[in-house]
């Protein structure tokens, strides 16, 4: 959509209005009088931001080592809490929990929460977007960005309007992974993505994994690098995000007015770090995303843990018997095998991990369990950085999960305040 407001030139142009872009553009904004435009392709920013907005508040969660020490993580998430204001939810009993694991060689982090809930997500973007105009920042909603122009300092919009600017922030998210390659070679950035994580989502009913109830969204480290990622309770859904050739499985939950329909997910997800000859993570992901995809008719797929233990794929006719007590959130999920389409490796680390799951909170792998497949989080695009700030290239920062500078919500806010750090220091 053509936006007549938008000027020729800025001093910083920042693409994308996920929490990487908003941290940014409030850094900037409340520091300097910097001209300041915010793209963002859709009505509202995408993403975590928008769907169940759980954010995490302790080190290491969210924030990868190589670019992040604790100190410096938990002095710039005191920044990130002034704007989101977070409800941290208390947590009970974590001591049972964390002696139970640590027999079995499994830890539990402890960590700061807030849930927003994707009911209530938009209100919140809605007023950071005020905020920011508040602030002078033009804000440009549903102008997508086509192309950086090779030393120009210009960027192209879908409606072939030139912007230039002095400094820009490419902050796309994940989801626009391949776009931000593009840009990247580009520029002529150097970048690697070796690394991706595979998993399932669990969706059990709340009464077989309690430990909800005493902590939102529990972090659970498994051995072989296999960790819980981003529970969902109360009002809890699972749903398919479509990637590239395949769909990927997510969950989220609204917000604590909602009627609770007493269903918890969580994903289970393993990391893999690739070498040759395949070294792309994205590469790897599609192909099994793909597979999936081949094997369901063009879905993802559902196994209740009864009919996995014995060895046999869940059918349609069965999956909803009376041995199994709820029904499946993600109605077009088909009901299938997972041992047919997950790498060997993948599922017995999966599935140790779910047994040492259930002796730390027994139940969770009762029969009506069901998994699903396939869960793929990708680590992006990890571009060579020129300095601590993000920056790429001088003038160019790329910063939030698409960067692999964060790993959520607010570690992407804290990836924008940095990089707006180095751009308020280049106008010094
Ligand atoms: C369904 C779902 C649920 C999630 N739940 C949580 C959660 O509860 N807690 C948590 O911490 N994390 C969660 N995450 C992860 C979280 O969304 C990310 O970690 C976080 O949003 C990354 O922020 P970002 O700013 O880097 O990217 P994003 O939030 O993805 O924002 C990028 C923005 O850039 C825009 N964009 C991309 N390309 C262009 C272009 N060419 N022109 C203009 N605009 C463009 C996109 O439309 C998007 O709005 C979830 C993710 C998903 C998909």
């Amino acid at each position: 959509m053509k936006n007549s407001n938008i000027k020729s030139h800025y001093d910083v142009i920042i693409v994308g209005s996920g929490p990487a872009g908003l941290g940014a553009a409030f850094k900037i904004a409340q520091n300097s009088k910097n001209s300041v435009l915010l793209i963002e392709k859709k009505k509202i920013s995408s993403g975590g931001l928008r769907n169940d907005c759980k954010q995490n508040y302790t080190f290491p969660v969210g924030f990868p080592f190589e670019h992040w020490s604790k100190d410096e993580a938990q002095k710039v998430l005191q920044e990130v809490k002034i704007h989101l204001n977070p409800n941290i939810e208390k947590r009970f009993n974590i001591e049972k929990y964390t002696k139970r694991a640590k027999k079995i060689g499994v830890e539990i982090l402890s960590i700061d929460q807030a849930h927003v809930g994707t009911d209530k997500s938009s209100a919140l973007i809605a007023s950071l977007i005020k905020k920011l105009e508040v602030l002078n920042v033009q804000i440009a909603l549903q102008t997508e960005v086509k192309e950086v122009v090779s030393n120009k300092k210009e960027i192209i919009l879908a409606d072939g309007s030139v912007i230039s600017f002095e400094n820009l922030i490419l902050a796309p998210g994940r989801a626009d992974y391949s776009w931000l390659q593009d840009q990247l070679n580009t520029l002529k950035v150097d970048y690697h993505d070796n690394i991706v994580d595979i998993g399932i989502r669990v969706e059990t009913k709340e009464e077989y994994y309690p430990i909800v109830k005493d902590y939102y969204d529990p972090k659970i480290l498994f051995p072989n690098k296999v960790r819980t990622f981003c529970t969902n309770s109360g009002c809890a859904h699972i749903v398919r995000e479509k990637y590239k050739g395949y769909y990927s499985i997510n969950g989220h939950s609204l917000s604590k007015e909602n009627k609770p329909n007493g269903l918890v997910n969580f994903a289970l997800l393993k990391t893999i770090r690739l070498t040759q000859p395949v070294v792309s993570g994205q590469q790897f992901g599609t192909i099994l995303g793909q597979m999936v995809m081949q094997l369901s008719g063009g879905s993802v797929i559902m196994q209740r843990v009864g009919d996995f233990r014995l060895g046999s794929r869940s059918k349609k006719e069965t999956f909803n018997s009376d041995l199994y007590d709820f029904k499946p959130t993600l109605k077009n999920a088909v009901a299938a095998d997972l041992s047919l389409s997950m790498p060997a490796k993948i599922l017995r680390d999966i599935w140790k991990s779910l047994k040492m799951l259930d002796t730390i909170i027994p139940g969770v792998l009762h029969p009506s369990t069901i998994l699903y497949y396939p869960e793929i989080k990708t680590y992006s695009n990890k571009p060579k950085f020129i300095d601590k700030n993000f920056m790429v290239k001088k003038g160019y920062y790329i910063i939030g999960d698409a960067a692999g500078t964060s790993r959520g919500i607010t570690a992407a806010w804290a990836s924008g305040i940095r990089a707006a750090n180095g751009i308020l220091l280049s106008f010094v």
